[in-house]
């Protein structure tokens, strides 16, 4: 059983040095439990967060231990009732090859699914993410403006996407001109714009003439900067997450902007709300579902994924993602189906 562990905990963004690869022998199942193996692991930036000690709404990995993460696997043996070799199974096994479970967590997938990585993206975590996030805290109304960054990345891309659904003008902001082209072109967003441009904030004041009433916050910094005189009355801010600042060891250069913020929220009453998808939004995974099941089903929704073969590239792939290297859903394959 190969797996990688923390090693150390970053200062600032990860380094390979912080992961340790290990190798040991498969273990056997006991009485109630499942042998799995990983075939698809899913990458996530809420990793980051895990890697470090501070406090937040989970325990951090310790020192030592498995990095955890969401995974698709096949049942190789079992001495549970309820599973049979072969079966696929969503779990949390996390950077490893193998895993022992008894069940607990673990959701069925079936015998021959049709996209198994599917259910680390878009019919998954960061899919449950943006329909809830866009539907229930951005209340998208036809006509409206929503801006949101990331926009090629497996939550960002399908927050647009349902923009779209819902009859709003969707404004992404993205890496470089390929991912922009790719949200315009494949995704159907209005505008893409590209986050690394030198007049950046000034193309997004042009992009949204009738100011923004959602902003669909995944990045925090800069991108929040430039968007928040474009609010408008009654605008609303579902903070999914603010992945510029995840590696950030010291406060941003600068004035203490704070006060325009708060300033800002009150005087043009904005909703802003955190959440954390799993832990405020759980019981409501199989109206999403249904609903996301039958939009892919149509077409109506698209998705990308960027597959990387091999569990030892596992830390360079993450270490992209949090710099906006990957371009999709990142996935490892850990082993063939
Ligand atoms: P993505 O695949 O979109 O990866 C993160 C992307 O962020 C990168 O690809 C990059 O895209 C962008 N990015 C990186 N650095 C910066 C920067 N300095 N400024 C602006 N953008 C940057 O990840 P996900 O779709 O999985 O996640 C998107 C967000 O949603 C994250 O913040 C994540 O933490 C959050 N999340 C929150 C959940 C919750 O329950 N609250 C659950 C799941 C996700 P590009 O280069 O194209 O700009």
């Amino acid at each position: 059983n190969r797996r990688w562990v923390l090693a150390s905990r970053p200062q600032g963004a990860p380094v390979e040095s912080n992961f340790r690869f290990e190798e040991d022998e498969v273990a056997t199942p006991g009485e109630g439990q499942v042998l799995l193996r990983s075939i698809y692991l899913s990458l996530d930036p809420y990793m980051r967060g895990r890697m470090s000690d501070e406090p937040s709404y989970s325990p951090p990995v310790r020192i030592g231990e498995v990095m955890v993460g969401g995974t698709v696997s096949r049942v190789v043996a079992s001495n549970h009732p309820d599973y049979s070799p072969g079966e696929w199974v969503l779990g949390y096994s996390g950077w490893q090859d193998y895993d022992i479970s008894d069940g607990t967590g673990l959701v069925k997938l079936g015998e021959n699914p049709q996209h198994p990585s599917w259910s680390l993206g878009i019919l998954g975590m960061p899919g449950f993410t943006a329909w809830m996030g866009l539907l229930d805290i951005g209340q998208p109304k036809e006509g409206e403006t929503l801006v949101v960054a990331a926009a090629t990345g497996p939550v960002g891309a399908t927050v647009g996407q349902i923009g779209k659904l819902k009859g709003c003008r969707v404004v992404g902001i993205a890496g470089g001109e390929e991912k922009c082209r790719h949200a315009t072109e494949t995704l159907g967003f209005d505008v893409c714009l590209d986050r690394h441009a030198d007049d950046f904030a000034r193309r997004l004041a042009e992009a949204c003439p009738q100011g923004i009433d959602i902003y669909y916050e995944n990045v925090g910094g800069k991108v929040f900067d430039a968007v928040l005189p474009l609010l408008n009355t009654s605008a609303r801010i579902p903070l999914c997450g603010l992945v510029s600042g995840y590696n950030a060891t010291d406060l941003p250069p600068g004035p203490d902007r704070l006060p325009l913020l708060m300033a800002t929220l009150l005087k043009k009453r904005i909703r802003l709300q955190g959440f954390i998808i799993n832990q405020d939004y759980g019981h409501r995974i199989h109206e999403f579902h249904q609903e996301m099941g039958r939009w892919v089903e149509e077409g109506k929704i698209h998705y990308r994924e960027q597959i990387t073969d091999g569990l030892e590239n596992a830390p360079q792939a993450f270490i992209g993602l949090l710099t906006g290297k990957n371009f999709g859903k990142v996935v490892i394959r850990v082993a063939d189906d």
